[in-house]
This record gives C-alpha cells, sequence and structure tokens, in this order.
C-alpha cells in the first residue's frame, strides 16, 4: 500500500516486506527500480515536478529517515517504520549471496565501489560482485554497456539524488538487471569511509546530527528537514480544516 506524503508515494512497509518485494522484482528481471528518500530529498520532490514523477514511477520508494516517519506521523498517516536504504542494501546484498545472485556497484569515488565489494564479500560469503565503476563519468553509455556485459540481478546506483533516480529512470529500459537501487552515499558506508552513526544515535533518531558533525558543510541541505516538518504540520492543519 502506498501512503502519499506531501505528493511523495511511499511503499507502507517493513524491512522484511521490502526484501521479500525487492525479491520478487529480481526474479521479474524487468529493470525495475527502487528509491530510497529521506525529507531532504522528499522536499526537492515536492519542488520540483519531473523529479517527483521520476520518485513515484519507481517500483518501490521506502522511508529512508526519521524525518519522513515523522511527518507521516503527523499527517496521520502512519508508516510501519523506517527502512533506511543503506539497510534495505545489506538485506539485498545477503539474498544474493543465499541465492548466487549478481551484484554490480555503480558510484562513489574511484576506488570505493572495489573496496565496498571486498568488504560485502567478506561479509556475505557466496555473494558474487560481478563488476564495479566509479560514479564520475562523462558518457552513459559505456558505463551502461559495461553493466549489460556483466549481467547482474541487482545494481546498487550510488550517484548522489537526483542524478542516481535520473539514471535508473532514464536507462531501466537498456538495463539488462532485476533491480537497481538509488543508495547516495552508501557504498562510502559499505566500504568503511564514511561511518554510520553510533546504534544509540540512529535509535534516538539523531543520524542527521551525527552526519551534520562529520561534515558541517551539509548544513544548507539539512535546512529541507525542518522544512519538509513544516509542511507536513501546514498540509495536515489543511486536511483537519477541509474534512
Ligand atoms: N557521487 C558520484 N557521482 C557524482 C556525484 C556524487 O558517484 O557525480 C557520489 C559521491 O561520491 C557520494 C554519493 O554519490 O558517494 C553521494 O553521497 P551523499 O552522501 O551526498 O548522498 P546522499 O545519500 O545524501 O544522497
Amino acid at each position: 500500500m502506498k501512503i502519499d506524503i506531501m505528493g511523495v508515494l511511499f511503499d507502507n512497509v517493513t524491512m522484511d516486506e521490502a526484501v521479500s518485494r525487492g525479491a520478487e522484482l529480481i526474479k521479474e528481471h524487468a529493470g525495475a527500480y527502487c528509491v530510497t528518500p529521506n525529507a531532504e530529498i522528499a522536499w526537492e520532490a515536492m519542488h520540483d515536478e519531473s523529479f517527483r514523477s521520476i520518485v513515484n514511477g519507481s517500483d518501490l520508494v521506502l522511508p529512508d529517515g526519521a524525518g519522513v516517519v515523522m511527518g507521516a506521523k503527523i499527517l496521520n498517516r502512519p508508516l510501519k517504520q523506517k527502512v533506511a536504504g543503506i539497510e534495505f542494501a545489506d538485506h539485498m546484498a545477503a539474498h544474493l549471496a543465499k541465492n548466487q545472485g549478481r551484484l554490480y556497484l555503480l558510484g562513489s569515488k574511484p576506488g570505493v565501489a572495489e573496496l565496498a565489494g571486498e568488504k560485502l564479500c567478506r561479509k556475505y560469503p557466496g555473494l558474487v560482485i560481478c563488476g564495479t565503476a566509479d560514479g564520475y563519468f562523462s558518457e552513459e553509455k559505456p558505463v551502461i554497456e559495461k553493466i549489460n556485459a556483466a549481467k547482474p540481478d541487482v545494481l546498487f546506483v550510488c550517484l548522489g539524488a537526483p542524478k542516481q533516480e535520473k539514471f535508473m529512470a532514464s536507462h531501466r529500459k537498456e538495463l539488462d538487471v532485476g533491480l537497481m537501487i538509488g543508495l547516495g552515499g552508501s557504498l562510502d558506508g559499505f566500504a568503511g569511509n564514511v561511518k554510520r552513526a553510533p546504534k544509540w544515535m540512529i535509535r534516538c533518531n539523531l543520524e542527521w546530527l551525527y552526519r551534520l558533525m562529520k561534515e558541517p558543510k551539509r548544513l544548507g541541505r539539512m535546512m529541507r528537514l525542518p522544512k519538509f516538518i513544516r509542511a507536513c504540520k501546514k498540509q495536515h492543519r489543511l486536511e483537519v480544516k477541509n474534512g
């Protein structure tokens, strides 16, 4: 079931349900794509119609941040839980390892995808990394050819938003893959270059504060989070008024 949060249609799923849906999409092998918007990206989608239709046109829209879950609660359309993109990706890697599936890693600076692949294989023996490429390319055609030659079941697309969403939506027909997942900076996370917040901070919905402390230049982008929450409150007041 979809839940409309400020025009972004999120799938109301638990992590287990998201993984089951991901597994189905891999089986269908029809170039499906999954997006993982946090509140900043949802704010972007609210204000950019063409980006919003790319997000809403995807096969799986997962609520990546506490901000989205909070917005859903304010709007009185609660989501079952936060489904963080990097955790979903980790579960999909485990699923592939169990099923002799093939994973291709695209994005981040040169060397990061290879390192992320090594760490994932160490964590999930049996996982096949069928190819890697960095995310700083000028032409897309050779990148697509390289991916198709590797025949992946799953493609992690880590180019940052909105570049990764546009890449997945515009090439889904040419790409011979089961499922693409847009994952922002997750390869940096898997490679160990960027640490996730301590567990207690994730539990207290403070992951955004940890990221801000590590990368103060994100402040401008992060200001979209309180703006998003304010917009949800305003929308809720309007919906109550209009019955
Ligand atoms: N990136 C890339 N190609 C580009 C721009 C960005 O591969 O042209 C990568 C960048 O190296 C980083 C990721 O995309 O690994 C974006 O990370 P960020 O944390 O900004 O993404 P978020 O998860 O916040 O969307």
